[in-house]
């Protein structure tokens, strides 16, 4: 049987007795899609039926800009209690605190923030500033809240995994932190809570996204700047201009050299209507000089 906690006395109340495993935590947004139980399902793998489940839904104001979709994004808790029912994967603990609850006498605080530094401002930090900070400060907290041994996140948000990664291990926090693999819906498209603002016409273009990343990766093996161009050729073909187009180191995200050989990882943002959408993909890369040498 799920709980619910709207607060953290009802939070308390859930945990209070402990699991015989490992606890794990899935933090979200709500909007639940099959990305989403995914990672629900790895949990549940993860910690096995004697260990516990929690996934928190909670849109954090925080890593929005003031421009961007906060008041819009989709809110439907009675749905995603419906989607984690149906999944299958047996959920202990959901959180779902109103704002409030998570940040007292927002917004005037929570004066003190994570600071995502150097790797925060590049890429999805470059456009969207501010925003990793945010993100670090939620899943700290909800770290807090929660007391997981483990953490899973998707792949999907790449940048994001990464700087958790450094956050966990900067600060010490006493978690593992998992990744997990992007689910796609058939035609390829990442799957993702904005997906629901594009109309059908938009949805077929989001599709050259993912389409990008696939032709970058088949050209892994004539390098780095044959998979940039791969890539850049389908998004120029479907009219979409990149925020960014990226072949980069997976452990700095700095941008990897023309005779780069070995594991890199290809990362994509565009704008497909006025919805912004992100996706990634490993690329093993072969430098081109290595065979004439
Ligand atoms: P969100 O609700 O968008 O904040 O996402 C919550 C978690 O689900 C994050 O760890 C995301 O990386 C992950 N997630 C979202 N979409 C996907 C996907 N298509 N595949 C895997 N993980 C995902």
């Amino acid at each position: 049987m799920t709980l619910l906690a709207r607060t953290r006395t009802e939070l308390d109340a859930a945990l209070s007795t402990p699991p015989r495993g490992r606890r794990a935590v899935v933090m979200t947004m709500g909007a639940l899609h099959s990305g989403h139980t995914s990672l629900v399902r790895a949990a549940r793998e993860l910690v096995g039926p004697e260990g516990q489940v929690v996934v928190t839904i909670f849109v954090n104001p925080l890593q929005f800009g003031p421009h961007e979709d906060f008041a819009q994004y989709p809110r439907d808790l009675d749905a995603d209690l419906a989607t984690l029912a149906a999944s299958g994967s047996d959920v202990d603990v959901v959180l779902a605190p109103e704002v409030d609850e998570v940040y007292p006498g927002y917004p005037d605080g929570p004066l003190v923030r994570v600071s995502a530094g150097r790797l925060g401002q590049v890429l999805e930090g470059a456009v969207r500033p501010g925003h990793f900070d945010g993100v670090l400060t939620v899943v700290l907290k909800l770290l807090h809240l929660v007391q997981p041994d483990v953490a899973l996140f998707g792949e999907k948000d790449a940048q994001q995994l990464l700087l958790i990664r450094r956050m966990v291990a900067d600060l010490d926090v006493p978690v593992d932190v998992v990744g997990v693999p992007i689910a796609r819906a058939d035609d390829g498209v990442a799957l993702s809570s904005r997906n629901a603002y594009l109309s059908p016409a938009e949805r077929a273009s989001a599709r050259a996204l993912s389409a990008a990343l696939r032709a970058g990766a088949a050209a892994g093996v004539d390098g780095a700047d044959a998979v940039r161009d791969a890539a850049r050729a389908v998004l120029a073909e479907a009219y979409l201009t990149p925020d960014y187009l990226t072949l980069v180191d997976p452990t700095t995200v700095d941008e990897v050299p023309s005779d780069h050989g070995g594991p890199a990882l290809l990362l994509v943002a565009a704008r497909v209507g006025t919805t912004r959408l992100i996706d990634n993909m490993a690329v093993q890369v072969t430098d081109p000089g290595e065979t004439h040498r």
